[in-house]
């Protein structure tokens, strides 16, 4: 059995989407162990996270404020056999489609599953300046297959929406058919096989439209009881 780690980690200065409204995550050192009152050498942190900014899972309140909140779904959404479509060969600014869904999961797609669409984007670009400019990205024909065949989940390694259509068709289409979105995921170039599980487990916060997850991919995991 083998456990790939597939976050993208939080980290100071991290790189971030450019609009005026985008807040910057921060770590901030509450207490070290030069001032540690009490002088026993304890360090405290303060984590000031923007969920958006790293691996996350967005939940349908994210473009529907009155549908469920991230605490509201059930824990199998996050856990589960998962089958991966495989679009490396996708160029930057490239769409996915419906087709190449359907192409890329022929023969590996079982309705009920987690979907991961590995397009290799973040692990290439990520760090780059011009990283929220040219991803490849889902258009609404791609997000109408994950919806109609029955996937609880998508994962992906490019962006949801194409940059600047500030109408997000997939979005709301994913969203709003109750499909969480685990967005900014990577190393899914580690994966070696096309079926597996995942363990996307994220941080429990009530009434919110996303939080942070660590995300891991476990191959062979068939007929493990143990787990
Ligand atoms: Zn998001």
């Amino acid at each position: 059995m083998q456990f790939i780690d597939i976050t993208q980690g939080f980290y100071a200065d991290m790189p971030s989407f450019q609009a005026k409204w985008y807040p910057k995550s921060a770590i901030y050192a509450v207490m070290t162990p030069e001032t540690d009152p009490a002088h026993t050498g304890r360090t405290f942190t303060r984590l000031e996270l923007f969920a958006h900014n790293a691996t996350h899972v967005d939940v349908p309140q994210h473009f529907y404020a009155q549908k469920e909140t991230l605490d509201q779904i059930p824990l199998d959404t996050f856990i589960g056999h998962t089958c991966i479509a495989d679009l490396s060969h996708k160029a930057p600014r490239e769409p996915i489609t419906g087709d190449d869904l359907e192409q890329a999961l022929n023969g590996i797609w079982t309705a009920g599953s987690r979907l991961i669409i590995r397009t290799d984007y973040h692990h290439h670009y990520w760090g780059h300046a011009d990283f929220w400019d040219k991803p490849p990205y889902l258009v609404l024909s791609a997000a109408d297959w994950i919806v109609e065949h029955g996937a609880v989940l998508v994962g992906l390694d490019c962006i949801t929406d194409k940059p600047g259509d500030t109408t997000q068709p997939v979005h709301f289409r994913l969203l709003g058919a109750g499909v969480p979105i685990l967005e900014y995921i990577t190393n899914l170039h580690q994966i070696k096989q096309p079926t597996g599980y995942l363990i996307a487990l994220p941080t429990k916060v009530d009434g919110v439209e996303a939080a942070p997850v660590r995300a891991i991919f476990v191959e062979d995991f068939q007929g493990r009881a143990s787990l």
